[in-house]
């Protein structure tokens, strides 16, 4: 299969799209990032690149972030993280309180927001310090030192994330969060404000692709169950209320944050990313999707 050339393709395809979605502005700094910055990068499990566009720009993983701390709550807490956090979609929206109250305080999943934040609570009662041990599992992931948070993202998220700050008091009132609420979301808006290029995010998360082992660093990251579990989450939760839609264009388990970039990994073959700043109304990347759709339409291959 002659990635480049299908790389190459849907970027010719993508760059004549006129509607390109809208920046998010609900966190003022994310609002500043230029609408026509566009990449891609697909790195097999056996270490091949390719890419094309601004694939070594970083920009804001946002939510992407949380399969990064799920991976680690997965290897501490095991079974039992299953009765803090659901698995099933929510169908509502990445931050919607709804479910939370009819269902006493444990989130219907780990990729929504209220789920994510139970997530890092988890991190911060393991590790004396929370936001180094997050930076430190994701540079050792992909070999790569300059993973730093951006502090003007955290900050601008910290100072207009009244909402997380309603889902991380609601939470606590249920006895769901061990944390002080303020310490929860301080750790939670850095660990959303961690900048990677696509090039850096296939490098992170080919252990997903690969059983759980990294290849590139040749050290196990979790086990082959437990990497099975993580992509079925991925594939039923990691694009929120759009999961359905996702699976039906792409077919394949991914991840998708509001600075618009999306991972995807096909197990055994490859982990895919894109970044593209403009998003749909479910705050996932609309030409993102669009080029994982014409990929998976292109090469035939999904999981599916
Ligand atoms: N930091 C964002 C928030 O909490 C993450 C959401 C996202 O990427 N979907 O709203």
């Amino acid at each position: 299969m002659d990635y480049q050339k299908i790389l190459n393709e849907v970027y010719e395809e993508v760059k004549g799209i006129k509607e390109k979605g809208k920046v998010a502005d609900y966190i003022p700094e994310l609002s500043l990032v230029a609408n026509d910055n566009f990449a891609m990068a697909l790195r097999t499990v056996d270490n091949r690149l390719y890419t094309i566009g601004e694939s070594k720009k970083q920009f804001s993983t946002q939510s992407i972030s949380k399969l990064f701390t799920l991976t680690m709550a997965i290897n501490i807490e095991g079974k039992t993280l299953w009765k803090r956090v659901g698995k099933e979609p929510a169908g509502t929206s990445f931050n919607s309180l709804i479910q939370l109250e009819s269902e006493n305080g444990v989130p219907r999943n780990p990729f929504i927001n209220s789920g994510a934040l139970v997530v890092s609570d988890i991190i911060l009662s393991e590790y004396e310090n929370g936001k180094e041990s997050i930076l430190k599992f994701i540079r050792e992931l992909c070999n790569c030192e300059n993973i730093n948070f951006d502090e003007k993202v955290a900050k601008s998220e910290a100072e207009t994330g009244y909402r997380n700050v309603a889902l991380a008091n609601f939470i606590k009132d249920f006895n769901n969060l061990d944390n002080e609420p303020k310490d929860v979301l301080d750790f939670y808006f850095h660990q959303c404000s961690i900048a990677m290029s696509c090039e850096e995010l296939t490098a992170a998360t080919l252990f997903l692709a690969n059983q759980g082992y990294n290849p590139i660093t040749a050290k196990r990251i979790t086990s082959e169950s437990r990497t099975k579990r993580l992509n079925s989450i991925l594939l039923t939760c990691g694009t929120y209320d759009a999961a359905g839609d996702f699976a039906f264009r792409v077919g394949l388990p991914s991840k998708s944050g509001v600075g618009g970039g999306i991972v995807a990994i096909m197990p055994h073959q490859f982990v895919i990313s894109v970044w593209s700043p403009g998003l749909d109304y479910h705050g996932n990347s609309l030409l993102g999707l669009k080029a994982l759709e014409l990929f998976t339409e292109k090469t035939d291959i999904s999981i599916f």
